[in-house]
């Protein structure tokens, strides 16, 4: 086993996840805690502590030998200082999250907003070694992307890109919780499926969804898959809004590969297919389609990925080569 490592722990609402690898990327070790136990113990304690508990389990004493930590956190990132603004999920404000782990740890560590994270992993660890242009598209109780252009994380001018979420798509008049009308994850979020669901069961149309009684994007899916046409109907609309949006951000940036991960991914051929017929009528009508939208760009991020962790050690791999002499970056075992 060789004695440098690399740690990546990805924040989310609910849970800390926390990987480390050695520099071969082999013999992971993944934990996890509840960012909130519950006894007073703030986030960045939880976060702390989880770090100090996989280094013991790895059997790592000398900390010297950790290489860099890489975070992925949702909010405002500044990932050249390691602030994070609005970090909801830290229950702060305004946090130096960077300074913290670094002083703590005694090593580098790189800060970044998780969308980005994740959309770096997938390049790093999901896609074949060639792909240096993709998105990955985040679809869970919101939407949000982060993009990756030329190998590198697209930032943009207020560490902005990739909020997709609130791009305008058809006027409505369900209000986002961004405070707009007509925003995407008012269309194709879990929320918006459900609710869909919901207004479907309640018009007084024969459904097999009026049996669920947790009316979810899951159930939609489920019936959906059993032949159920008000829940076909439902997918229908979610993935030709997909289909639309997606193709919107290909053709924006020439992208390789589009990944669809989040809560809704898990729903697989089920919204992937969907979509993929919608792209295949954009094609029979369009010669750029044809070139532009061709069916292997699109993938559901593989549910035993952990796309947020692997982010996170895609984070600290590349700032440590960026800041160090090159080295040659090897696939995970
Ligand atoms: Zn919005």
């Amino acid at each position: 086993m060789s004695n440098q490592y690399f740690i990546g722990v990805d924040i989310g609402g609910t849970n800390v996840d926390a990987l480390l690898v050695d520099e071969a990327l082999a013999n992971e070790i993944f934990m996890t805690a509840p960012i909130r136990p519950g006894d007073g113990t703030r986030p960045i304690e939880v976060i702390i502590s989880l770090i100090e508990q996989l280094l013991a389990k790895g059997g790592i004493n000398d900390w010297s030998s950790i290489k860099a930590i890489g975070v992925g956190v949702p909010g405002l990132v500044d990932a050249e200082t390691g602030v994070v603004e609005l970090a909801v999920n830290l229950d702060e404000k305004s946090m130096n999250l960077g300074d913290i782990l670094q002083t703590h740890f005694g090593c580098p560590a790189f800060i970044e907003n998780d969308a980005n994270a994740v959309a770096l992993g997938a390049m790093q660890f999901l896609v074949d070694a060639s792909i240096k242009n993709l998105a990955f598209f985040t679809i869970g109780t919101g939407v949000g992307s982060g993009l990756v252009l030329n190998g590198k994380i697209f930032h943009g001018s207020k560490n902005m890109a990739g909020e997709v979420g609130h791009m305008f798509i058809k006027e409505s008049d369900v209000r986002c919780q961004c405070g707009a009308n007509g925003c995407l994850e008012t269309f194709v979020a879990g929320p918006a499926i459900g609710r869909m669901a919901r207004e479907a069961t309640q018009n007084g149309t024969a459904t097999s969804l009026s049996k669920h009684t947790h009316l979810d994007a899951a159930a939609v899916f489920t019936e959906a898959d059993a032949g159920d046409a008000v829940a076909i109907d439902i997918v229908k609309e979610v993935s030709l809004v997909l289909a639309r949006s997606l193709q919107g951000m290909i053709m924006s940036f020439d992208l390789e590969k589009i990944i669809i991960g989040g809560g809704i991914s898990r729903a697989g051929d089920s919204l992937l297919n969907p979509i993929l017929a919608e792209w295949k009528k954009m094609r029979a009508d369009s010669v750029m389609a044809e070139s532009m939208l061709q069916p292997d760009k699109l993938m559901m991020c593989p549910p035993d990925f952990r796309a947020g962790a692997w982010g996170a050690v895609a984070v600290a791999l590349a700032q440590s080569v960026q800041q160090n002499e090159p080295m040659v970056l090897a696939q995970p075992s």
